[in-house]
């Protein structure tokens, strides 16, 4: 990979041979190593908390970066999970890590929706799950049409949470809610 960089730097019209790119290739290829291994440990432990029936869990703030397939510039996508407890409950702290598994590839803001709902689907065993998620990407904010201030939002609904209005309503409320931050 660092010697695909180095050709690139080449075809951009640089000389990678010069003192502030000596590096480059090697730091690209790192980065790009690092990148498409999210974190193995991403078990995804449940609890059981047979009080917590039916409850709606909302979990957002889920910020990652991803990277957009058509162009390979950055998207930072912020998602927000939503499923209901039926006696099953998942570690708040394993979203996060859903979302990094889900972003750290080539990415469509669509299919990232898709696959972080799958994943908490099968993770808490049912498809009582909804996800919303907003995309600032950078192939729209800085090349093309430079609409920077453009936020494309995706919603994936599925079982009770799609075949309910009421729980469909709390949901986007709730998400929408959460914009705002505690206080
Ligand atoms: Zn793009």
């Amino acid at each position: 990979m660092a010697g695909l960089v180095r050709e690139l730097l080449i075809a951009l019209g640089e000389d990678p041979l010069r003192e502030g790119l000596l590096d480059t290739p090697a730091r690209v290829a790192a980065w790009w190593r690092d990148f498409l291994s999210p974190d193995p440990s991403a078990t995804l432990t449940c609890f059981t908390e047979t009080r917590a029936s039916d409850q709606l869990v909302v979990v957002g703030g889920l910020s990652v970066w991803s990277l957009c397939e058509h162009h390979m510039l950055p998207m930072k996508l912020e998602g927000h999970v939503g499923y209901l407890a039926d006696g099953r409950v998942l570690g708040l702290s394993k979203f996060g890590r859903i979302a990094q598994h889900c972003a750290r590839r080539l990415q469509m803001q669509e299919r990232f929706t898709c696959q972080l709902a799958e994943a908490v689907a099968t993770a808490i065993r049912s498809q009582d799950v909804a996800v919303l998620v907003r995309g600032v990407h950078l192939c729209m904010s800085m090349r093309g049409v430079r609409m920077e201030t453009a936020r494309t939002s995706t919603v994936q609904l599925g079982g009770r949470l799609k075949t309910d209005p009421v729980l469909a309503q709390q949901f986007l409320t709730l998400t929408t809610a959460g914009q705002r931050g505690p206080g």
